[in-house]
């Protein structure tokens, strides 16, 4: 099959069977509903895109048999492939200001394709080819993947054996002839409801006691014994409300659920590590320096538009000639320009593993990744200071259409007046959207926490920033013997 269009994506993610919930009811209609369908479309717009003559390069690949692929399921095979990578996640950033939830699959499938290939080489085992056949199967149909690793974790002082629930960490309950059987739970599940296959993969270093943790498999998401529980973000009630001023970006945005496995079958054949704890690290290191290295790209593109967004509330608010504005504005220019050095960095860095495909510079991504556990804060704490304080005191889109009290708003939320005062909400709604709204899920607390917490960069850094050599230099230099 060929590239799907933004449309046959969404009837095919209709015909999936997905066990959904939310606000404690089960969601039946997952495509149509008001809450979840932005995130759909944010997703939409990796394949709408993709059809794009204008982006095509950017959102697609051709690869050496002719066939076409979405970017999002290329293994990345030289360091232009890297970096384009990270120039495709800020367009798509730019276009939607929300997290459009594909790149966990690629950063998966990379992942996956290097480690898959170094189990076989030190076991024997079949799990490269079980994987290279999973990820034709997506190519051809096109489909999205969700990567999932993170476990819910219970005491983080434990093990995963060690705690007092065994399901605490995803782990296998039965070995069949077949195949394995699988409890636990995924938490923070980015895009998963809009995806029609996951790969699971262990969350942090496994030791011998931990073997029936090491464990990575990719299954459709409507298999039987997998539920998922919706992720309330702030504000999100207010699509059910019908208005589009009030969420300020009514047409994207993002998802997360809690993703419980209860007694899932997985075949022989989907199964990528089963038992070989001593590469549970090896994964984990590269899906989080490959989605390391997304977040130069992603939250540089949604970046953009609160920047973008800024500019304009100054302007409406007759303020854009003030020094202090002009400076702000560029601090927030440099902040984000200094992200994507960092994502563009650590792709031209990189360097090919054992199994051929590239892996970005770990050292740059993760310093990419810490940059990113700040600098979105002080770009959103600059919109907030530049916008005012009625980007979160305006009255709602009804109170503007309002009889009694239309008026009134009309008339005292006016900032200049060459620009109407719905439009100076509108700009408020979006920055508002951005750094407290839904939207803020995506742009600051992952920022924070996706793809590992500031403390695991600081591991990483530590682990790759050779101190060693750093006093060799100053030693020699010092005339230290
Ligand atoms: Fe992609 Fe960014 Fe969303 Fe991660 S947070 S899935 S990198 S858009
Ligand atoms: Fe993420």
């Amino acid at each position: 099959m060929a590239l799907m269009t933004g449309e046959q994506y969404i009837e095919s993610m209709r015909k999936m069977n997905l066990q959904v919930y939310m606000f404690g009811k089960k969601v039946d209609n997952v495509v149509d509903n008001p809450i979840l369908r932005p995130s759909l479309n944010s997703v939409r717009a990796t394949y709408d895109y993709a059809q794009d003559p204008e982006y095509e390069d950017l959102m697609t690949v051709t690869l050496e048999d002719g066939t076409k692929i979405n970017r999002f399921l290329n293994i990345h095979r030289h360091t232009t492939d890297l970096m384009n990578k990270v120039k495709m996640q800020r367009m798509l950033g730019q276009k939607t200001a929300a997290c459009f939830q594909r790149c966990v699959g690629m950063d998966a499938c990379n992942a996956e394709y290097s480690t898959t290939y170094e189990i076989d080489q030190k076991y024997g085992t079949k799990y490269h080819e079980n994987f290279k056949k999973f990820l034709d199967y997506c190519r051809e149909n096109d489909f999205t993947i969700d990567g999932a690793m993170t476990d819910p974790k219970g005491d983080r002082g434990l093990a995963p054996h060690a705690q007092a629930d065994p399901d605490l960490y995803l782990h296998v309950v039965e070995r069949r002839e077949d195949g394995i059987v699988v409890c636990g739970a995924k938490a923070h599940q980015t895009g998963i409801i809009n995806s029609q296959e996951v790969i699971v993969m262990p969350t942090i270093a496994m030791g011998p006691d931990d073997k029936d943790y090491a464990v990575s498999f990719a299954v459709p998401t409507d298999t039987e014994g997998i539920l998922m529980i919706i992720g309330r973000q702030s504000c999100d009630t207010r699509k059910t409300e019908n208005t589009t001023l009030d969420v300020g970006n009514a047409e994207y945005g993002g998802v997360e659920a809690l993703v419980i496995f209860d007694h899932v079958f997985v075949p022989n054949d989907r199964i990528f590590m089963n038992g070989e704890y001593d590469f549970a690290g090896m994964l984990v290191e590269r899906f989080a320096g490959y989605h390391r290295q997304s977040y130069g790209g992603c939250k540089v593109g949604v970046g953009d538009v609160l920047i973008g967004a800024t500019a304009l509330a100054a302007e409406y608010n007759g303020a854009a000639k003030a020094s202090h504005v002009k400076d702000k504005l560029i601090e927030m220019m440099h902040l984000n320009e200094t992200l994507y050095c960092c994502g563009i960095a650590c792709s031209a860095e990189g360097a090919p593993t054992a199994s051929g495909n590239y892996l970005i510079n770990l050292l740059l991504a993760n310093v990419c990744k810490q940059n990113v556990t700040r600098f979105p804060y002080e770009i959103a704490r600059l919109a907030e200071d530049i916008a005012g304080g009625i980007f979160v005191t305006a009255p709602s889109e009804a109170d503007l259409k309002g009889e009694v009290t239309g008026p009134w708003v009309e008339k005292y939320l006016r900032g200049i007046s060459s620009v109407s005062t719905e439009d100076r909400m509108k700009v408020m709604r979006l920055i508002e959207n951005l750094c407290l709204g839904t939207a803020a899920v995506g742009y600051r607390t992952e920022s924070m926490h996706g793809a590992g917490s500031p403390q695991a960069q600081r591991i990483m850094i530590s682990r790759q920033g050779n101190l060693p050599m750093k006093k060799e230099l100053a030693k020699k230099l010092a005339g230290i013997k």
